[in-house]
């Protein structure tokens, strides 16, 4: 094992081309950045609304061939949002899974309702349709106005699956699942844009999907979120919600909901428009690098992540899978004494305080990865 460590942290300096510290994933800032940030500045527009806002709703629409995208705060503010424009209200239950990062199942709770955590499948990682269909079918109960779970009483008004590290969940049959049992399904898709099932976007599959531009994303502008939809009116609904709930005037304040400050400012608009310029970009870089760490590994006898049948993953973290929790701690320990950052897989999130009274299943897939899955370096180089 420790001669396997070795060479993977000679393998990764050599990647980057340094013997400094080799953080997981950094911003590459290699386009129009500063141009359009500069012009951000001289126009004014650096706030809520600008020519950058708008076309950036554009671009992401392009992007997940969505017929609304809607820019907001952040990629948690963009989850949120989705909840209550698919319906959650307080009191209701969502079904997500357990091994995600915290900000999924805050969303729900910031809506006041709770998340029922289902386990997900080995090779995707994510949300997996079959725990979903053995829980409805002990604890379903389909009603005309949608389902309720037998054991609480609840309206179970979403799934919410989430493409760990952007590996896309098998959609297809998670969303026959849901519409067997009539619940919509919302995409945590923060972590996967540019990634696909079956030759489209990832976010465009559910009622709505949301997506994150938080520095550490594979796209960023800083902070930012996006809401994307088909359903047209879903998405005007999103921007009114998250520009205040104003009643469009020409002077006076007239709202009649209550709505949000989501807004993505122009600035960070400005530069999330120069960064999706270079998505494509960004995803070759980092399927070539992929490609390189699954050769290395293959010869090292360590199990390197791939994407599933009928996907393309965007790489955007990258991980391998060690044979056990020692050999992973040892891995953690020795990589970070050497000035490569590498960083286990959530702690799930019924772990968590807030969070470890919620519904479960079993869990043995999200604990089995829970012990084993470490990201490595990933940023474009
Ligand atoms: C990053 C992330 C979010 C939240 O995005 P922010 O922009 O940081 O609020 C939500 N869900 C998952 C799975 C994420 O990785």
């Amino acid at each position: 094992m420790n001669n396997a460590i070795k060479a993977t942290i000679s393998f990764i300096k050599e990647q980057y081309k340094t013997e400094n510290f080799i953080p997981l994933h950094v911003p590459h800032f290699g386009g129009n950045e500063k141009k359009y940030l500069l012009e951000t500045i001289d126009s004014t527009f650096v706030s809520s609304v600008g020519a950058y806002v708008d076309q950036f709703e554009v671009m992401m629409q392009n992007i997940t061939n969505t017929q609304r995208a809607v820019a907001v705060v952040n990629g948690t503010a963009a989850i949120q949002v989705a909840l209550r424009l698919i319906g959650v209200k307080a009191g209701d239950e969502v079904l997500t899974q357990a091994l995600t990062f915290v900000a999924t199942a805050n969303a729900i709770a910031y809506q006041n309702a709770t998340p029922v955590f289902l386990d997900v499948d080995l090779d995707t990682m994510g949300l997996s349709p079959n725990s979903v269909a053995v829980f409805l079918e002990e604890f379903g109960d389909l009603r005309e106005d949608g389902c309720y779970n037998k054991k609480t009483g609840k309206k179970i008004s979403a799934c919410l699956p989430m493409h760990t590290f952007g590996f896309p969940v098998h959609l297809d049959e998670l969303i026959e699942v849901c519409d067997k049992w009539k619940i919509p399904v919302l995409e945590d898709a923060a972590e996967s844009l540019g990634s696909e099932y079956k030759g489209k976007s990832t976010g465009s599959f559910g009622k709505l999907g949301a997506f994150s531009f938080n520095g550490n994303k594979i796209v960023t502008c800083g902070g930012g979120g996006a809401i994307v939809t088909n359903d047209l009116k879903l998405g005007e609904k999103g921007k009114y919600l998250t520009t205040t709930a104003k009643i469009p005037h020409p002077y006076e304040y007239v709202h009649d909901e209550m709505g949000y400050n989501f807004r993505m400012p122009n600035l960070n608009a400005a530069l999330a428009c120069a960064q999706l310029e270079q998505l494509d970009n960004f995803l070759e870089n980092k399927r070539t690098l992929a490609k390189q760490y699954e050769s290395f590994f293959a010869s090292n006898g360590v199990k390197f992540r791939t994407e599933t049948p009928n996907t393309k993953a965007n790489y955007w973290l990258m991980c391998v899978e060690l044979e056990n929790k020692s050999d992973r701690d040892l891995f953690l320990k020795v990589t970070n004494d050497n000035n490569v950052m590498t960083r286990p897989i959530w702690q799930l999130m019924y772990r968590l305080p807030m969070y470890s009274n919620c519904q479960r299943d079993k869990q043995l897939n999200a604990e089995f990865l829970e012990e084993r899955i470490v990201n490595i370096p990933s940023s474009v180089r």
